[in-house]
């Protein structure tokens, strides 16, 4: 694997997605998802300049934070997956952003347990697939507006999933509608959710998302491979 060269195409291809659409690719970060591969892998992503870490298991955040330590001040640090509340103690103040907020439950819990305002992103179902987690795009204004009770919680933005299909026209629908619903928070003036970044674009379809307005794609396998 060689992550110099796999982040140099991965970041050509954010680029013509965004000369595509006349917008700059300064405003799309890459999260390196490290999930599937070891600490040493994860060192060496950071030593080929990604300053973004996104991990879905506390565990395997807290040991490549802890492997890290050295290098920690060039690092971002990303929880993507779904968090339990009972568990939220042991994370919160070890990471920069939480992209997986979608309950009131786990705003409380955020709220009790975080020592500065965390920066979140809600995570939106926008097919209603049934195997992921996040809100239904009609419940998520309201949740938001709730949200203004917790003052450690900043909502940054919104955060998706995309179906696994070979249907790009789904894909891209997804990611328009969150989009939307982005503008739609913004319209509000919500001060405790600028919602300025849409979390959105994995391996197999972060071209079309930086198309629809990706500001954080999240890419494992194409960037870092995939060990275990
Ligand atoms: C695993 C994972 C990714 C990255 O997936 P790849 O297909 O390996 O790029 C992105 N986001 C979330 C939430 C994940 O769990």
């Amino acid at each position: 694997m060689n992550i110099l060269e796999n982040k140099e195409k991965i970041l050509d291809k954010i680029q013509d997605a965004c000369t595509k659409k006349n917008r700059s690719s300064k405003g799309v970060n890459l999260v390196a998802v490290t999930k599937y591969v070891s600490n040493e892998t994860t060192k060496n992503a950071v030593l080929a300049g990604v300053e973004h870490i996104g991990e879905n298991r506390i565990e395997g955040l807290l040991e490549k934070k802890e492997y890290l330590k050295e290098m920690n001040e060039n690092v971002k640090w990303h929880f993507i997956g779904t968090l339990q509340s009972r568990k939220v103690k042991d994370i919160i103040n070890q990471v920069d952003y939480i992209h997986s907020l979608d309950r009131l439950s786990l705003a409380k819990e955020i709220q009790k347990r975080a020592d500065k305002t965390i920066s979140c992103f809600v995570q939106v179902n926008v097919a209603e697939e049934d195997s992921k987690h996040g809100l239904a795009v009609k419940e998520v204004i309201s949740f938001v507006d709730k949200l203004k009770d917790y003052d450690k919680i900043k909502v940054v933005g919104l955060m998706t999933m995309a179906p696994f299909t070979e249907d790009e026209s789904v894909v891209r629908n997804v990611f328009s509608t969150l989009k939307q619903l982005q503008i739609d928070i913004q319209r509000k003036d919500f001060p405790h959710a600028p919602c300025e970044e849409l979390s959105m674009g994995m391996s197999n379809d972060y071209v079309i998302a930086v198309e629809e307005g990706a500001t954080f794609v999240r890419i494992g396998t194409d960037l870092v491979g995939k060990e275990f």
